[in-house]
């Protein structure tokens, strides 16, 4: 039972939780506030409706009208979509939390396994506008006012992952730290058992999750094994970040930032630079943020001639390696360049304290830059099977000068969110979802602020609402058979002869194959009085019509009611009108709109 006294103290733990800036105190007063009201994480719809009941500050009302905007979405179908599932999240960067955020909103059972104890860095993210919009409506400012304001468009990666873990944590996903991923382990035919991980420490009760989703989000090293990955190998390209403290002092506020896509380009700049200093950049970047955050590109001679490179070295990783950079000449050309750049307005900058104690200046190596293959993959052993799939870092790298791993994440977790959707719903083949993940995985690379969907607000899992030029079938499911990873022959020849029907899987076989004369078809969509259209939209989405009250109209009039409807709610636009769909001999016009009426719903579960 819950005592009146215990919600009190729930409530004052919440409001500490809301102020924490620690991964321990996160998860500290989050634990405090559990117990005081008997509560565990748990499927959405089992923990939030609790949870929220319970706390009602006004700062936890907002935040709770924020989540409900968002949990009522149709896509996650009132938080009941994937409750069978159950996720297993490796990695709590930004994208391995915003990919719990939604598998938990679709009702799987979450876990999310973090290898580190601490969120310690400092480095700061540029956000793409769909990305700020994204985390507005997730309660960013809730958690942390000074969110995005203004023209800012950026964020420390710790900051990000706070708000994120926050968001995580009160929808009800279960998260475990200091636990580091290993291997999977397979499912056990005399056990019983399904998928499971071994983990380190090894004893760690996660190792007893069994799941059938596991989300690679652990960065760029990648510890999911099984996916391979093609090397994009570019010219010498060295990155230096470096953080110096914010004082905030009027002086430091009066610097301007240096935005990549301004300085990019600006030659004269770095003509300047080198003559005065001896540095030579391709790019700076500089984001005045928690810290004075600087990413700059340095050309290797002026690292060699300015002693920050000891000896010139034709491997990367030994010329970049410890003992071959001087560490205080590293500070020195980037504190040199951070003053030149910004014109010597902050005299005093001082290195903020990286994650191992020490001034938090480090040098990358992004000559080689890494990209899955594939998003996703399926296993199969003793007949249970498990979806892979990568997001962020892991699936691919970004080249952090120009700002794209956040959105780009961002954007693979939805994906991957809708990939589960898919895995769930019961109507898909494996080969289904993996095709549709690698048609979607396609687009990712190519994608900017400028070709994505401008309606960020209406951005959801479905990939449509945000890839323009989405075609989910440009990889064909048998084009993914070697993406399906069995140990029975038969389970894969079944996929395949399967796939080779055009139709899903879950259509009748005759229906499917009937001959059916277009004249015939036309005619008997024009003998249904109009209710064809309002019929399937009525099984698909009955919240968008009253089937009951409109039933009784002409067909002219219903027919056009629900091309309104399917124009404005779906998206599909019109290509004629309710009252000349009744009497069409146009067989292509009419198969090309229930086409895109049928593409709108194959996935839908009514
Ligand atoms: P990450 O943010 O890398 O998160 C992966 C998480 O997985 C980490 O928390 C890690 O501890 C955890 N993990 C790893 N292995 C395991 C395991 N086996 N078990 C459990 N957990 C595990 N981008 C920029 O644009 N600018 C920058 O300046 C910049 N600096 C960066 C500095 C560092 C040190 C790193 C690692 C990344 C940086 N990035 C930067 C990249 C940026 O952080 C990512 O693009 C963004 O955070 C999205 O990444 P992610 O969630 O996919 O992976």
């Amino acid at each position: 039972t819950v005592t009146a006294k215990d919600v009190a103290q729930a409530n004052d733990y919440f409001e500490h939780f809301l102020n924490a800036t620690s991964l321990k105190n996160i998860l500290g007063y989050y634990r405090s506030i559990c117990e005081h009201l008997n509560l565990k994480p748990n499927h959405f719809p089992l923990f939030y409706p609790k949870l929220k009941s319970y706390l009602t500050s006004w700062r936890a009302k907002a935040l709770w009208k924020k989540f409900d905007a968002r949990a009522v979405h149709k896509c996650y179908g009132k938080g009941k979509l994937c409750t069978s599932s159950r996720v297993l999240i490796i990695g709590a960067g930004p994208c391995g939390l915003r990919t719990a955020i939604e598998a938990q909103l679709l009702g799987a059972k979450v876990v999310v396994v973090e290898k580190r104890d601490r969120l310690s860095r400092h480095n700061v993210l540029h956000l793409w506008p769909f990305v700020i919009e994204d985390l507005r409506a997730l309660g960013a400012k809730k958690f942390f006012g000074k969110f995005c304001a203004g023209a800012i468009d950026h964020i420390s990666i710790r900051q990000l992952q706070c708000i994120l873990l926050k968001v995580v944590l009160l929808l009800g996903v279960e998260v475990h730290t200091e636990v580091s991923f290993e291997r999977l382990v397979e499912p056990d035919p005399i056990e019983k058992t399904g998928w499971k991980a071994e983990f380190k420490p090894s004893t760690h009760p996660v190792s007893q999750f069994e799941f059938d989703v596991v989300i690679g989000a652990d960065g760029k090293r990648n510890t999911l094994q099984g996916f391979k990955r093609k090397e994009f190998r570019g010219k010498l390209a060295i990155a230096i970040t470096a953080n110096f403290i914010n004082k905030r002092t009027e002086a430091e506020a009066r610097v301007e930032e240096i935005s990549g896509v301004a300085f990019i380009f600006n030659q004269k700049f770095f003509k300047e630079l080198y003559e005065a200093t001896g540095i030579d950049l391709e790019n700076i970047v500089y984001y005045k943020d928690e810290t004075h955050y600087f990413v700059m590109t340095a050309k290797k001679p002026s690292l060699i001639e300015k002693g920050v490179i000891k000896q010139d070295l034709a491997d990367t990783e030994r010329l970049l390696s410890l003992e071959n950079v001087n560490r205080e000449a590293l500070m020195d050309y980037a504190i040199e360049a951070a003053n030149f750049s910004t014109h010597y307005q902050m005299p005093d900058l001082e290195f903020a304290v990286n994650h191992y104690g020490q001034p938090d200046v480090a040098m990358f190596d992004f000559t080689s830059m890494y990209a899955a293959e594939n998003a996703s993959k399926v296993l199969e052993r003793n007949g249970d099977k498990l979806l892979m799939i990568l997001v962020g870092d892991s699936l691919l790298e970004p080249f952090w000068p120009t700002g794209s791993g956040c959105a780009r994440g961002f954007l693979s977790s939805l994906d991957a969110a809708w990939a589960i959707r898919s895995w769930c719903s019961g109507t898909m083949t494996p080969l289904d979802v993996l095709a549709e993940r690698e048609s979607i995985y396609r687009l990712l690379g190519q994608t900017t602020p400028d070709n994505l969907n401008k309606e960020w607000k209406s951005y959801t899992l479905e990939p449509a609402t945000r890839y323009p030029n989405l075609n989910k079938n440009m990889v064909m499911p048998l084009q993914t058979v070697g993406l399906f990873d069995s140990d029975d022959p038969k389970s894969v020849e079944k996929l395949r002869r399967n796939s080779l029907d055009v139709a899903p899987v879950e259509v009748p076989k005759k229906r499917r194959r009937g001959n059916v004369d277009n004249e015939v078809l036309l005619s008997w969509i024009g003998e249904q009085d109009g209710k064809v259209l309002c019929a399937i939209l009525n099984h698909y989405r009955p919240d968008l019509v009253d089937y009951g009250a409109v039933k009784g109209e002409g067909p002219a009039k219903m027919n056009q009611l629900a091309i309104d409807i399917f124009e404005r709610e779906i998206g599909i636009s019109p290509i004629m009108t309710g009252e000349e769909i009744t009497t069409t001999s146009d067989y292509l016009a009419m198969a090309t709109y229930l086409t895109q009426v049928y593409d709108s719903f194959r996935c839908e579960i009514p």
